[in-house]
């Protein structure tokens, strides 16, 4: 039976020396485990990846290939005996189907890695692109391009069309696991993915503040969660209940240090997380200057209570960079959703730009509020979501988090 076959194009990969078959690996496995139960091959070989299967797994491997990170490009890709004559044909129907899709003209690119082929790269595009012109299909254009229309003489001759662009960036699971604090905001979950794309296994920790937020605030930012995991490999995420928390900050510290003691008490239980699910670092969304609280010295008081490092992805880029990628990511729709968070119901109309750390830590001391923490801590639930959307929740046993 005929076989859809797809061709990748890996990036950032062909840099890594010594690593690059760990790297490697990974990314093949990353790519099978989108096609578990599928009857779908993955094949790595000289720099890049076939993907093929039967027809009816072409929606799975378009969803596994439009959500593996690691992978500069893909496309369809039709295999063609290796012979000039196969190339022509093949190209012939490539040209038809970008004309009838509103293409004005083309151009070939043509690649030999198979040097016993007996037509250079230069050759294989001149002909194939002749053969095209001559019946008339679209005229050629070397700088501007409609349409792009590719031929590689590998182990095996493929010829495609319009290339799908990849998420680029490093295998999932090749840089460690970090623990993200997950709000239903824009950032986070953009902050989620830039560490992905970094290799970084994440898992999510939410907090919530029953009844002062409504069961929709965590639905979103379960949808949120179940994004990351689609590009993740899966992820876990951890829900501790803060209203008690809040209530102890609003009532014994000064309104100015809400959103600081917010933050600390946020660091305090990422710290036993960190340590219950072997994350080794704490990532969040904040944005140096976005919000008044997002202050390099705030950030740093913050720190001295951190006992892994503190990861801001987003901390150099602007609200519009952050909003392109989530919109690309598909979370931003979810993120503006209405539901209000913990933060933005206590949090103080001036808070402390430029925080002291005496200060802060005299203030933190009141607070004796390390008894909620472990209590929050104890009351957290625990979800995990699959990678394959179609897999939904998996639900975790009394509230254990998986190492
Ligand atoms: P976001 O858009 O991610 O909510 P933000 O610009 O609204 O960020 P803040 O609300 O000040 O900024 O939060 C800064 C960071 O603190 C967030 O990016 C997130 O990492 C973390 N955070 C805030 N609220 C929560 C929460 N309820 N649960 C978990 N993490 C949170
Ligand atoms: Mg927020």
């Amino acid at each position: 039976m005929e076989q859809a076959v797809y061709l990748v194009k890996i990036g950032e990969l062909t840099l890594k020396g010594g690593n690059l078959k760990d790297f490697e690996q990974r990314l093949v496995q990353n790519a099978q485990a989108y096609l578990d139960g599928q009857r779908a091959k993955v094949v790595l070989r000289a720099g890049r990846m076939t993907v093929e299967g039967p027809e009816e797994s072409v929606p799975a491997i378009e969803y596994a290939l439009s959500h593996l990170i690691g992978i500069t490009g893909w496309s369809r890709a039709t295999v063609v005996p290796k012979t000039i004559e196969a190339i022509q044909e093949a190209v012939i129907v490539e040209a038809q189907k970008a004309r009838d899709s509103g293409a004005r003209s083309f151009k070939i690119n043509a690649r030999r890695s198979d040097k016993s082929f007996p037509l250079n790269s230069f050759e294989i595009a001149s002909l194939a692109g002749e053969a095209v012109y001559e019946r008339g299909i679209l005229p050629v254009d070397v700088h501007k391009p409609d349409a792009k229309i590719s031929v590689e003489v590998r182990e095996r001759c493929f010829v495609y069309g319009p290339e799908r662009k990849g998420h680029r960036g490093l295998p999932c699971g090749t840089g460690g696991k970090g623990l993200l604090l997950l709000s239903g905001g824009i950032d986070s979950p953009v902050a989620g993915y830039r560490m992905i794309r970094r290799g970084m296994k994440i898992d999510c920790l939410y907090f919530h503040s029953h009844p002062y937020t409504s069961p929709e605030a965590q639905e979103k930012v379960e949808n949120l969660a179940k994004i990351l995991a689609s590009f993740g490999l899966g992820t876990h995420i951890n829900i501790v209940p803060f209203t008690k928390v809040q209530q102890r900050i609003r009532d014994a510290a000064p309104a100015d240090y809400a959103t600081l003691m917010l933050r600390i008490c946020m660091m305090k239980v990422a710290n036993r997380m960190c340590e219950l699910t072997g994350a080794k670092t704490i990532i969040t969304g904040e944005s140096l200057g976005q919000v008044a609280s997002q202050t390099v010295e705030n950030m740093s008081v913050t720190n001295s209570y951190a006992a892994f490092p503190v990861m801001r992805p987003l901390v150099g880029m602007d609200k519009e960079e952050i909003i392109e990628t989530a919109t690309k990511i598909g979370s931003y729709g979810i993120s503006i959703l209405p539901y209000e968070d913990c933060c933005v119901l206590f949090s103080p109309k001036h808070p402390v730009l430029r925080a002291e750390q005496a200060a802060t830590a005299a203030i933190y001391e009141a607070l004796e509020i390390q008894p909620l923490l472990d209590e929050a801590i104890a009351a957290r639930e625990h979800k995990r979501f699959s990678w394959n959307a179609a897999q939904g929740a998996v639900v975790g046993e009394g509230g254990a988090t998986e190492v």
